[in-house]
């Protein structure tokens, strides 16, 4: 068998590209079917697969490479088969067919694929491929004599119709049960594909629809950016970007509080106004890369900063030394360009209260406090489910909150205020010499060391002190607390649970609970996208 060998080895590990059209098509014709094919070429095709004795013949004035002929016939149940006579393999080969692929499934077997396939290769001299839906079909017709079998029924016949997708398992199987080689074709729709179909054993591989067909690929983008338009199911997600004094945390979170993807970047504090509008443009950049790539449909941008914030213009109308140069400038106006959706800008105490209230504890309170405590002391206070700013912005400072009338001087320039008694600072100064930190502090008390343990309970005196203040100005239901000094620190809530009714007046009538927050480390981007949620339009 000369001739089947031959040609065999010339397909040998290569991509054929099934040039077809219908009548109707863009592209039908003789002439359209050459120009494809001669673009398939320059890509490296290796073999064709061609539809009809003159696109066979206009591709043949081209190239040699090995084409397998077809006919297509609608046939006498109405219904198209692949070279059902023996003429019509014929003209296939008369017009340059290197080999004749045929219906060989239980159907066109009832129509007498066998008897062909053995005129075609006795009396054309041409290697037969049997076109089969199943194994069974396949061993068939390799013991009939088919050269080959390929897979490009499988899906297209009753008994398959369940098959709606490249299957490289039945490939796989179909490569292990069939002494003759085996041409993978069949809704291969990405390279991916191609390459699996190679590894499960086929000596080629043959794409047709995702080359050829124009109007087949076009209506898949087309369908993928129908679904884009549409909102997505879960209720869109939401971009956050932390800014922190010592790192910038950013990353998505879904209408569910999932937080989609994060990641964490270094602050430039000291860059000034226009070195941190830079940082802060690169992350949105680089947030809204990870969103893209992730697939999810972003509605809006909200930042958390430090410093007081007018939400209405996303401006910093306040911020300290720790941000110098900050005040003033238009963060919003400056990031909508970099996000292309709307952006939100909110002080970060702010924005955990948000936080808490959309995705955190608070989800059903009307009227809770957030306390966060590290380097600063800060907060939110939600009254009838509402966040109160303040005509200025500059609400919720619960840092300045005097409890005492002398002290450490506060940034404030004033002495007395909660931040000098509860901030990191302070626990180290309670603790005294021997603890490098705070975290240091609580890491002791956690093992039971009775001087760290004493710091925790004189800090939650004063937390006490203040908490008290804002409960007496606002009744809330909730004090949730926050920040570094609360993280891994039971007995600093516990302490101040056990020290409230003492500072608060009716506390027993009252129904306060003391939390300390699930957000986590990210707690600061679920704040900022918290902010977005609520100004992406609904
Ligand atoms: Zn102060």
């Amino acid at each position: 068998m000369g001739y089947s060998s031959d040609v065999i080895q010339k397909l040998k590990g290569q991509l054929i590209v099934s040039c077809q059209a219908n009548p109707g098509d863009a592209f039908y014709g003789p002439e359209m079917m050459a120009r494809f094919a001669l673009a398939a070429l320059r890509g490296s095709a290796g073999g064709f697969r061609l539809d009809g004795a003159a696109d066979i013949a206009e591709v043949r004035r081209h190239t040699d490479v090995p084409i397998i002929g077809i006919a297509k016939e609608v046939w006498s149940d109405g219904r198209t088969l692949i070279t059902p006579t023996f003429e019509a393999a014929q003209r296939l080969a008369e017009a340059g067919a290197s080999l004749i692929a045929l219906d060989a499934t239980a159907r066109g077997r009832r129509y007498g694929a066998f008897e062909r396939l053995a005129r075609i290769r006795a009396e054309l001299a041409l290697p037969v491929l049997a076109d089969i839906a199943t194994l069974e079909e396949a061993e068939a017709a390799v013991a009939a004599g088919a050269d080959l079998v390929a897979s490009t029924l499988r899906g297209y016949t009753a008994e398959t119709s369940a098959v709606t997708r490249f299957d490289p398992e039945f490939l796989a199987e179909l490569c292990h049960r069939v002494p003759v080689p085996v041409i993978a074709e069949g809704r291969i729709l990405a390279p991916q594909q191609a390459c699996s179909a190679m590894r499960a054993g086929a000596l080629a591989v043959v794409v047709g629809t995702a080359i050829t067909r124009p109007h087949e690929i076009t209506r898949a983008f087309a369908a993928a950016v129908c679904e884009g338009r549409r909102a997505p199911a879960a209720g869109g997600a939401f971009l956050g970007i932390d800014l922190g004094g010592t790192n910038t945390k950013f990353g998505a979170v879904s209408a569910e509080g999932e937080l989609l993807f994060r990641g964490t970047v270094p602050t430039p504090a000291g860059a000034g106004r226009d070195g941190l509008l830079d940082h802060l443009k690169r992350t949105a950049a680089e947030c809204a890369r990870q969103a893209a790539e992730a697939g999810i449909a972003a509605e809006a941008l909200g930042i958390a900063t430090a410093g007081w914030v007018d939400r209405r213009t996303g401006v910093v109308a306040y911020a300290t030394e720790n941000l110098p140069g900050w005040t003033g400038t238009p963060i919003a106006t400056e990031l909508v360009p970099v996000a292309g959706i709307p952006v939100a800008v909110e002080n970060d105490a702010n924005a955990l209260a948000v936080a808490e209230k959309r995705f955190g504890l608070a989800r059903n309170a009307a009227d809770f406090v957030c306390f966060t405590l590290g380097t600063g002391v800060g907060g939110g206070c939600y009254t009838g489910s509402r966040l109160n700013r303040g005509r200025h912005s500059f609400a919720n400072a619960l840092g300045h909150i005097p409890i005492a009338r002398t002290g450490p001087p506060c940034t404030c320039g004033r002495k007395g205020c909660l931040e000098m008694f509860a901030n990191a600072a302070a626990l180290v100064r309670y603790a005294g010499a021997g603890f490098a930190d705070a975290g240091a502090v609580i890491a002791a008390a956690n093992r039971g060391d009775r001087t760290a343990r004493r710091a925790i309970g004189r800090l939650a005196e004063y937390l006490a002190a203040g908490s008290a203040a804002v409960i007496h100005l606002l009744d809330p239901e909730l004090l949730i607390f926050s920040g570094g000094l609360v993280e891994n620190n039971p007995l600093l809530l516990d302490r101040l649970r056990e020290r409230l009714p003492r500072e608060v007046t009716a506390w027993e009538r009252r129904r306060v609970e003391v939390r300390a927050s699930e957000l986590g480390y990210y707690g600061g981007v679920y704040g900022a996208a918290a902010v977005a949620a609520e100004e992406a339009p609904h």
